[in-house]
C-alpha cells in the first residue's frame, strides 16, 4: 500500500502533507541547508508516532523528527524521499510531581511554556536556550541544548531523568526514570544529544528546580573586549559560578539596541551580563566579588537591574540577539564552538582576523562563562558566491577553536553542518564506536540518516578493510 494512504488512514488527511508547498515549509530548519520530505505528518500520540515509523520504515523511507525547526545545524533537514514527523502537537504537560520536582511532558512542548506553567508553584525547567520561546523540549533533548543559565545548572542532559521513545522498529521503550541512579547502562544519557538518530522521543521526564528567592543581574560595560574576556576568566578562576555570564561585542550590542531598545551602550566595546542567584546574603557577596573583578579589569560602568522589569529587559536584549540581525541583513550564519576559557582571548582575536581577511561583517554573542563562542556573520545570500565565502570563513573559525583545544559544538549539535568536521576531534576508532552504537539502535539506518556521523565513519566501510 502507498505509505501516504496508510498515513492518511492513521492520522486523517489534514495531518498528512504531500503538496510541494507544504513540503517546502518543512524543508529547512533555521540553518542554511535544505531538503525535501516526501511526506510530512503531525502525529498526536506515542502510538501514532510508532505506527507512522513502522509505515515509513516498511516503505524504505528515511525518518526524520522535527520539533520547532529552530535548530541551526541542519539536524531536522529532511532528505529527499523522507518521512518527516513534526511533533509540535504533542505539547502536553502530562503530570507534575511537585514534591519530587519532576514532570512528564510531551516532546512538542515549547521550552518556555513549561516554566511559565509552573511559575505559580515556584518551579522551573532550568535549560533556557535563547530560542526558548519557540524551541521544543524534544528538540532540546535531541540537541542537548544549552542556554545562558546552563553555566551553573548544566545543559539539558542534567535535567532529563527519563525518556519514552519510539525505536527504529516501531517499539515504544522507556529509558531512565525517577530513581537517582537507574541500574544498567545510562541509555537515557545516550539519547540526550543524539539528534534524532537513535529514536524518536515521545515523552520526557524532566527535573524541575526551585525558582531562586533572590536574583541579581548586572550589566558590566567595557571599552576593550579583551578586558571583558579577562573578567570572564578571572570570575571563573576565582571559583565563582554565576547563574549566567554572557557577553556581546560592539556590533552585536548595536544590533540588539537598535532592535530591542533595552538601554545598552552602543559605543561600548563589549558588555557582560552577569547574574547571580540564591539567598539575599549569598547573592550580595557573589555580586560584590564579580564587581570587584570587573573594576580591577577597568569596567567603565556596572549597572544592577533594580526591578524585575529591568532584568527582563536585559534578557530580552540578549535573547533577541540573533533575531535583531534581520534589520541589517537578510541572512546570517552562526557558528557554535567551545574553547578552553584560558584561550578565549586568543581565539577571539583569530576569529576577528578571519572575518576581516574575508571582508565579512562579524558580530559575537557568547555564553562566555562556558567558553562557548557564537560568531555570527550577517550577509546577503543573493550576492553571488557570498554564502560559500561565509561558510568557508565560519569553517576557519571552527578550525581556530579546535586548534586551541576547543571542540566543534557547544550546544547546537552536529547535524549536517559539522558532520564532515567530526574527524577533527574524533579518531577513526572513536567514529567507528559511535557508528556501532547507532547500528545497535537502528541497523537499517532509517532514523535521520546522513546526520552527525560522516560518510566512512565505520572502519569496516573503509577501502582495504
Ligand atoms: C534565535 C535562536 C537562538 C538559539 N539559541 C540557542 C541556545 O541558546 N542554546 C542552544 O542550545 N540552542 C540554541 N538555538 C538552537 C535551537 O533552538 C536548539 O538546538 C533547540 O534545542 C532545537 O529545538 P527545536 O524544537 O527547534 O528542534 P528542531 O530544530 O526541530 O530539531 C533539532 C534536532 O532534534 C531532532 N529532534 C527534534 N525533536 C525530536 C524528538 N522528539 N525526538 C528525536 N529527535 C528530535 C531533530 O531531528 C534535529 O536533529 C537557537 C536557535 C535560534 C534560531
Amino acid at each position: 500500500m502507498d505509505p501516504a494512504a496508510e498515513l492518511i488512514d492513521l492520522l486523517g488527511a489534514s495531518l498528512v502533507h504531500t503538496h510541494p508547498v507544504d513540503r517546502l515549509i518543512y524543508a529547512k530548519d533555521s540553518g542554511v541547508a535544505s531538503g525535501d520530505p516526501a511526506i510530512v505528518v503531525l502525529p498526536g500520540s506515542t502510538e501514532e508516532v510508532a505506527a507512522a515509523v513502522r509505515i515509513g520504515v516498511a516503505a524504505g523511507m528515511p525518518i526524520v523528527a522535527r520539533g520547532a525547526g529552530t535548530g541551526l545545524a541542519g539536524g531536522a533537514v529532511p532528505p529527499p524521499g523522507s518521512l518527516l514527523l513534526v511533533l509540535t502537537r504533542m505539547n502536553e504537560i502530562h503530570e507534575v510531581d511537585e514534591i519530587g520536582r519532576t514532570a512528564w511532558v510531551g516532546p512538542g512542548l515549547v521550552n518556555l511554556d513549561l516554566s511559565e506553567a509552573l511559575a505559580d508553584r515556584g518551579l522551573e525547567f532550568a535549560p533556557d536556550p535563547a530560542s526558548q520561546q519557540s524551541s521544543t523540549i524534544g528538540g532540546n533533548v535531541a540537541t542537548n541544548a544549552g542556554g545562558p543559565h546552563c553555566l551553573a545548572e548544566g545543559t539539558t542532559v542534567a535535567h532529563i531523568l527519563g525518556v519514552e521513545m519510539v525505536t527504529a522498529d516501531g517499539r515504544i521503550v522507556i529509558l531512565g526514570g525517577e530513581a537517582p541512579d537507574e541500574p544498567g547502562y545510562d541509555l537515557r544519557g545516550l539519547i540526550v544529544g543524539s539528534e534524532g538518530t537513535l529514536g524518536i522521543v515521545t515523552r520526557v521526564l524532566v527535573r524541575l528546580i526551585q525558582r531562586p528567592p533572590e536574583i541579581a543581574t548586572m550589566l558590566i560595560v567595557f571599552d576593550d573586549i579583551h578586558t571583558a574576556a579577562q573578567t570572564v576568566s578571572d570570575v571563573i578562576a576565582a571559583g565563582l559560578v554565576p547563574a549566567a555570564l554572557e557577553m556581546m561585542d560592539q556590533p552585536m550590542i548595536e544590533s540588539v539596541e537598535n532592535f530591542a531598545h533595552v538601554g545598552l551602550p552602543t559605543d561600548a566595546a563589549a558588555v557582560l551580563i552577569a547574574e547571580v542567584v540564591g539567598t539575599a546574603e549569598g547573592t550580595a557577596v557573589e555580586a560584590g566579588e564579580i564587581r570587584e573583578i570587573a573594576d580591577r579589569n577597568g569596567a567603565r560602568e556596572i549597572r544592577t537591574a533594580a526591578t524585575d522589569e529591568e532584568r527582563a529587559l536585559l534578557w530580552k536584549g540578549r535573547k533577541n540577539a540573533f533575531g535583531s540581525i534581520a534589520q541589517s541583513a537578510p541572512d546570517y550564519y552562526l557558528s557554535d564552538t567551545v574553547v578552553p576559557r584560558t584561550r578565549f582571548v586568543e581565539v577571539l582575536d583569530e576569529i576577528y582576523a578571519i572575518a576581516e581577511r574575508d571582508g565579512l561583517r562579524l558580530m559575537n554573542v557568547f555564553h562566555a562563562g562556558d567558553g562557548n563562542f557564537h560568531p555570527l556573520v550577517s550577509f546577503d545570500a543573493s550576492e553571488p558566491g557570498m554564502t560559500e565565502r561565509v561558510i568557508g570563513a565560519s569553517h576557519d573559525m571552527v578550525l581556530a577553536a579546535v586548534a586551541a583545544g576547543g571542540t566543534l559544538s557547544g550546544e547546537h549539535g552536529i547535524g549536517l553542518e559539522k558532520r564532515d568536521l567530526m574527524h577533527l576531534v574524533f579518531t577513526p576508532q572513536d567514529l567507528d564506536a559511535q557508528a556501532r552504537i547507532r547500528d545497535a539502535f537502528d541497523p537499517e539506518a532509517s532514523l535521520n540518516p546522513g546526520k552527525v556521523l560522516p560518510d566512512g565513519a565505520r572502519l569496516s566501510e573503509r577501502p582495504g578493510r
